[in-house]
């Protein structure tokens, strides 16, 4: 497995706002401020998001089209495969993520015991 470098910082590249994945060398998550503020099922959706980029990566899949700024139909299965919910938007911004009901009910008391400890953040 290839190590991924992990980087949180106040500024995202490229206008992110909660995450995203490079396919650099070695690959970079990048994790930013407003993905603190938002609650766990958030969190973990735009893990999962990221994680269905890096899906891609490896399985040699290209997964946006448009130079990157839009997901496309390969994206898409890859995050229904990882219990993801997208909409036939494909221009939603990176980052967008919504847990399919039953990922959501799957992780829904860890969610919970994990919005319960944490503390709100503004
Ligand atoms: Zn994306």
């Amino acid at each position: 497995m290839q190590p991924v470098v992990l980087s949180v910082t106040a500024t995202g590249p490229d206008g992110h706002k909660f995450a995203h994945y490079r396919t650099s060398e070695p690959p970079e998550l990048w994790i930013g401020p407003a993905f603190a503020k938002a609650g766990a099922a958030k969190q973990l959706a735009v893990l999962l998001h990221e994680a269905a980029h890096s899906v891609a990566t490896t399985r040699g899949i290209s997964d946006t089209s448009d130079r990157g700024r839009h997901h496309n139909s390969s994206f898409h299965r890859i995050a229904g495969e990882h219990g993801l919910y997208l909409d036939a938007d494909r221009k939603a911004a990176h980052g967008a993520a919504t847990l399919a009901p039953a990922t959501h009910k799957n992780w829904g008391s860890i969610i919970k015991a994990l919005e319960a400890a944490s503390p709100a953040l503004g």
